[in-house]
């Protein structure tokens, strides 16, 4: 027996306390300390950035946590909200989420955003709530909706002044850089501010302690030993003469334990050797995240694979066209026995995977064809791609 608690050790497991982060969760509190005592009084809106695996998401949900233990009122109308930006990529899904997590009747459809913005602003004051909303990874909505959709959820709670009623809102944003606020409107910008706190990449020890928390609470005590989880530490921790991506990256740390744990129990090994995290290592996508994969939608997961698939066709060139990746995707549709989606849905498809950073595009202006995209994954060994993806696409489909 290997694992004591296996769920410990998935992406969104709040562990109990926080290593390191302690001094940044006591500032985020600081920040909103009168908003919490008086709700309403004050507009607080705090900036969260770093680099992926630095802990935001997890400080940001245990600051959570603590504003629903500490809302003093009887009533409960502080409410403590998290959007991820990473599904919810335009205004209208993010004020609905907004509603959904407050518990108010949002309507699924027939609603442009700004008349929701309305609704929203309505049901709220109507109910005497109150919320600090958390928008995680904005830049997903920046990049997909333009700056002014972010300008508009900064201005939410000053709208509500300006009708003469108290603030209803306070803000987080978290983000990796702050490249995000320079496509911000100017008044946006300075209504903003600037309550920065930032999160560096974690060093070996760090990743070490954090690890080891994780592992005394998921795993057998036997079925570890501190020189398997070091030799961890070694490859995620962040190094002072290594700027390699993902060095610093608490998730791909913990993320290897898990792989590592799952081999060794697969083999009916009593306990992790090191040759279970080499091979761990080996097969832990670095750039790409297994949970964001997940949630793309069913037939962008479809043509993903495609891409994945035509690409490891072609042994000498790292590019593929669209219209190789399209003719691959009809394939595998009717392999999947699936209606292929259209032309112009795919092309939507490609988007939103570079946005999101899986593939990247090139338009090629030479050759005879003239000007045609060019697609390709430099980062991630295929095989390994092909495989999480198919996994997940047999699953959905339930092949
Ligand atoms: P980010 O949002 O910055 O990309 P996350 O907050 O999602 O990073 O953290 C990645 C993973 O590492 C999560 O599983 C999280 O629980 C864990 N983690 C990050 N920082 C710490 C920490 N200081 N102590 C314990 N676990 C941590
Ligand atoms: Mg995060």
């Amino acid at each position: 027996m290997i694992f004591k608690s296996e769920s410990v050790l998935r992406p969104e497991y709040i562990p109990e306390r926080l290593p390191f982060r302690e001094d940044h969760l006591r500032r985020l509190i600081m920040y909103f300390e009168e908003f919490i005592r008086n709700p309403g009084s004050i507009y607080p809106k705090v900036i969260l950035i770093g680099k992926p695996g630095t802990g935001k998401t997890v400080t940001a949900r245990k600051f959570g946590e603590y504003v629903q233990f500490t809302d003093s009122s009887k009533l409960k109308r502080l409410k403590y909200v998290h959007v991820n930006c990473f599904i919810n990529r335009t205004l209208f899904s993010v004020l609905k989420d907004i509603g959904t997590q407050l518990g108010l009747p949002i309507p699924r459809r027939g609603f442009s955003s700004d008349e929701m913005l309305e609704l929203l602003l309505d049901m709220i004051r109507d109910r005497d709530i109150y919320s600090i909303v958390t928008l995680d990874d904005v830049f997903h909505l920046t990049n997909h909706s333009g700056a002014d959709a972010l300008g508009k959820l900064v201005k939410l709670s000053e709208e509500y002044l300006s009708r003469g009623d108290r603030y209803r809102f306070g803000l987080i944003l978290i983000s990796q850089n702050l490249s995000f606020i320079d496509q911000l409107d100017r008044s946006s910008r300075s209504s903003l501010g600037s309550a920065i706190i930032e999160f560096q990449p974690y060093s070996k020890d760090q990743i070490f302690e954090i690890l080891l928390d994780r592992a005394r609470e998921a795993l057998h005590e036997h079925a570890y030993s501190e020189e398997i989880l070091e030799m961890i530490a070694d490859v995620a921790g962040a190094d002072v003469n290594l700027t390699e991506e993902h060095r610093g990256d608490a998730r791909y740390a913990i993320d290897i334990l898990w792989r590592a744990a799952k081999l060794a129990e697969m083999n009916g090994s009593s306990r992790i050797l090191p040759e279970h995290v080499r091979e761990a290592i080996k097969s832990t996508l670095r750039g790409i995240r297994v949970e964001e994969l997940k949630l793309l939608p069913t037939h962008e997961k479809l043509f993903l694979l495609a891409i994945i698939k035509m690409l490891k066709r072609k042994e000498y060139s790292p590019y593929i066209t669209f219209g190789e990746a399209e003719e691959m995707y009809q394939m595998l549709c009717e392999e999947y026995n699936e209606t292929p989606r259209k032309h112009t849905q795919l092309w939507e498809y490609l988007k939103d995977l570079k946005d999101k950073g899986i593939v990247e595009t090139r338009i090629s202006s030479k050759g005879m064809r003239g000007r045609t995209t060019l697609i390709s994954i430099p980062s991630e060994p295929l095989n390994i791609l092909e495989q999480e993806v198919e996994d997940i696409v047999k699953r959905e489909l339930a092949i």
